[in-house]
């Protein structure tokens, strides 16, 4: 599928080395506008909505930041336990400038879960981007579908 200029720059950005160490595609090659129309098909087969999940996301994400590093049980079902660092991290689109903050949040009924970062709830929300297959920080429709929902 075509690509727009922009999102040739995207997946420049977002090769390993250039903005973090892994990057963004995870093993994918295919190019970025085929993996952002697999997803969209992937998020409407789990019914999942971009806005809603990422507002969800965030939520737990910040909830889990009270917890200062400790294991925060959120809503009595997850359990978030979030992690920062210093410095900041530039969207591979070019449109803002992310704190580094990671949540690992649980399923605690099913002990499935899920690693979410800021960034990675922007992308989802800005750029339907969920980040390529074998990326520790991709969020999967079908892992969604199952922790969060
Ligand atoms: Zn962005």
């Amino acid at each position: 599928m075509k690509m727009t200029p922009e999102l040739k720059k995207a997946q420049e950005n977002m090769q390993p080395g250039v903005i973090t160490a892994d990057g963004f595609l995870g093993d994918e090659k295919r190019s970025l506008k085929d993996i952002i129309v697999r997803d969209e098909e992937e998020m409407r087969k789990y019914g999942l909505d971009y806005e809603e999940t990422a507002e969800l996301l965030r939520e737990l994400l910040e909830e889990g930041r009270k917890g200062l590093g400790e294991a925060v049980t959120v809503k009595e079902r997850w359990l978030v336990q979030t992690f920062e660092s210093r410095g900041p991290l530039p969207c591979p689109f070019e449109d803002g400038i992310f704190k580094k903050v990671t949540a690992e949040i649980t399923d605690k009924k099913s002990g499935e879960k899920i690693l979410v970062s800021d960034m990675a709830i922007h992308m989802m929300e800005a750029h339907r981007f969920l980040e390529g297959i074998g990326s520790p920080f991709r969020l999967d429709p079908e892992l969604l579908k199952k922790v969060v929902f």
